[in-house]
């Protein structure tokens, strides 16, 4: 229902990123939202171009601006369902510090991430989100820095809800997406997926040494402690649903206090 006939799409072959999506849609339609007040902002990057691939209204922004985008969309009509679908440089590099703002603010909007741990569609450069010592195009002997474990930012910077699952975990991720959807808050969802094309250039990386890792060296702990939730390729990652809170929403405190303070308002 909610695809669109854009035929062919412009994924590589063994990419993650449809399962993500078709997860995100499938989500999207049991979730009960009304579609018609619904709308879905990507960046830029591969996955960011989730938003030409879906029949509702949707913005394909500037890098590292789906946040801002979406924010603004959210505060301008309360009503609207604001859906962010991008990729981990677009939302945690170049976008990173929109993100921790609004989980601190606690807008209203439901992010997932696709994190393929490189700059996928420029050629498999090093990201925030690649592992140490990764072999990239730009880092041939290593990549000498430690990567972001996303959940664990979201965490600390206030997010209501927070998960993360691999597109082998199709249900689980299928089930928070729906989940996120009808919570109020800012929701983060990570999905970690395989970029056969970008990190292989270099690093020789198959589809299949993902799915390997994401099969053999995961975890899940619903509700796990911060301390538990690690992120280590060759020990362990742990997926689930970590965070599921209430607390107000950016909305609501704003208008308890800046809206009141405007000249004409009225309670
Ligand atoms: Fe997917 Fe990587 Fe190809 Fe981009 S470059 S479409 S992330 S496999």
């Amino acid at each position: 229902l909610l695809r669109t006939d854009r035929i062919p799409h412009i994924w590589c072959p063994g990419c993650g990123i449809g399962t993500a999506f078709s997860s995100c849609l499938v989500a999207m339609q049991a979730s009960g939202i009304d579609l018609t007040k619904t709308v879905m902002v990507s960046g830029i990057g591969c996955s960011g171009r989730g938003a030409g691939y879906i029949k509702l209204d949707s913005y394909h922004t500037t890098h590292g601006r789906a946040i801002p985008f979406a924010t603004g969309m959210k505060l301008a009509n309360p009503e609207l369902n604001v859906v962010v679908f991008s990729g981990d440089g677009d939302l945690f590099a170049i976008g990173g510090n929109h993100f921790i703002h609004a989980a601190r603010r606690n807008v209203d909007i439901t992010v997932v991430c696709v994190n393929n741990l490189n700059y996928g569609m420029t050629g498999g450069q090093a990201a925030a989100t690649t592992p140490c010592m990764a072999k990239t195009p730009t880092t041939p002997l290593g990549n000498p820095e430690t990567p972001f474990n996303l959940p664990l930012l979201a965490y600390a910077s206030g997010a209501s809800y927070v998960a993360r699952w691999t597109i082998l975990h199709t249900r689980d991720l299928t089930k928070s997406i729906e989940e996120a959807l009808t919570r109020r808050g800012f929701s983060f969802i990570e999905v970690l997926a395989p970029c056969p094309t970008g990190y292989g250039r270099r690093n020789k990386e198959k589809p299949l040494d993902s799915l390997k890792i994401y099969q053999e060296r995961t975890i899940t702990k619903n509700g796990a402690h911060p301390a538990e939730i690690t992120l280590d390729y060759n020990r362990g990652i742990t997926l689930g649903k970590f965070i599921d809170t209430e607390r107000p929403t950016f909305l609501d405190t704003y208008d308890k206090t800046c809206r009141l303070s405007f000249p004409g308002a009225s309670e």
